[in-house]
């Protein structure tokens, strides 16, 4: 079996031999040092400043959105939320669940983020901008600097979902003015799944500060203060947490350029193939991630089974509206030149 969906994705040797020992107690002095080695691997990987913070929530990525709504707004904000598919609607009925105040940017399928849509709310005083900076749903990848440019012009916080886009695409927490990053371990990562990480400028810390509490699980303030000596304020997922460790060294010796530039040439290559197979892809920036297919003739759902049951491949399908028009192929996880010669054979196969 060999998985080319957006996550769990294939994962790597050295992670699936940590996930095979027995877990250590965690409230222990060697179990918080690891944890801070975490934190400033991860803050360099992002680029993040001495200031700026990492915490880990023991939740799935969308737990990491939700926590990061309650805690960085309050019913003060005017929020804009860019919703291009399934995870931007998800941050707009995370909104509306907190009651906070906030327009959604609507984009159609196979509709591009452009400079013009975004100038419709420049300077009408919105505080912060929610995005999926990889609509995985699509795979469009947002531009970052426009996105980054229009916070500072207007002086919002940026908080973006790079559940998908860290480590397949370009981020530079310090010079794109991020405030908050959330990424999650089941996709690049290539962990289990169940651990998210949430990275946090200095300037929003001290406005969570000022923000009255809302949960007690997800309470920043106390991530962030147990975080001070490696520690969280409940179990975290220790056995995550070492697999992530044990990876954010190996992406510190490959090095993060690499890891990005190997996972542009995986997408290229792929996209190369199927240039003679009859399907497109859409002309919207796209991830590095993920290659969204579209079938014109419909059967996507039926391709992805018959590839899953019949060759052991694992695309990954969608949902609703585009069941059965588009599948999505993964760049992300251990997966190799290899792999994608035998995707596209066994879809041409299953085409005819
Ligand atoms: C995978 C993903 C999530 C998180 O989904 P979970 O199922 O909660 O892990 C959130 N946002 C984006 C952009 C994603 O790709």
């Amino acid at each position: 079996m060999t998985l080319f969906t957006v996550g769990p994705v294939e994962m790597f040797p050295s992670t699936l031999e940590v996930s095979g020992r027995q877990l250590p107690y965690f409230r222990t002095d060697e179990f918080s040092a690891l944890m801070k080695e975490a934190e400033a691997l991860m803050k360099k990987l992002s680029n993040a400043k001495e200031e700026d913070r990492v915490i880990l929530l023991t939740a799935s990525g969308t737990g990491a959105m939700e926590a990061a709504v309650m805690n960085c707004l309050d019913a003060d904000d005017k929020i804009l939320v860019i919703n291009g598919g399934s995870f931007g609607r998800r941050f707009c009925e995370l909104c509306g669940i907190h009651k906070l105040n906030y327009e959604s940017l609507d984009l159609g399928f196979g509709e591009a983020l452009t400079t013009e849509a975004l100038s419709v709310y420049e300077g009408k005083g919105f505080t912060a901008i929610l995005v999926n900076l990889d609509e995985t749903s699509t795979g469009q990848l947002y531009d970052l600097g426009m996105l980054s440019s229009f916070c500072k012009r207007n002086g919002m916080y940026l908080i973006v979902d790079a559940i998908s886009a860290f480590l397949a695409d370009r981020i530079d927490f310090a010079s794109d003015g991020i405030d908050v990053l959330i990424v999650s371990s089941q996709k690049a990562l290539s962990l289990s799944p169940g651990l998210s990480l949430v990275e946090i400028s200095a300037r929003m810390i001290r406005r969570i500060e000022e923000i009255p509490q809302r949960t007690m699980y997800f309470d920043f303030r106390s991530h962030l203060k147990d975080m001070e000596r490696g520690q969280t304020p409940f179990t975290p997922a220790v056995g995550t947490i070492l697999e992530l460790h044990q990876r954010l060294r190996d992406l510190d010796a490959i090095g993060i350029d690499e890891v990005i530039e190997s996972t542009r040439r995986r997408a290229e290559y792929f996209r190369g193939l199927i240039k003679d197979l009859p399907v497109s892809i859409p002309n919207y920036r796209l991830s590095n991630a993920v290659t969204p297919i579209i079938f014109d003739n419909g059967g996507a759902y039926e391709i992805f089974r018959r590839l899953k049951d019949e060759y052991g491949l694992v695309v990954t399908p969608s949902g609703g509206d585009l069941r059965d028009r588009m599948v999505r192929v993964s760049h992300i996880g251990n997966l190799h030149t290899e792999d994608y010669d035998a995707l596209v054979k066994a879809m041409k196969e299953v085409i005819e």
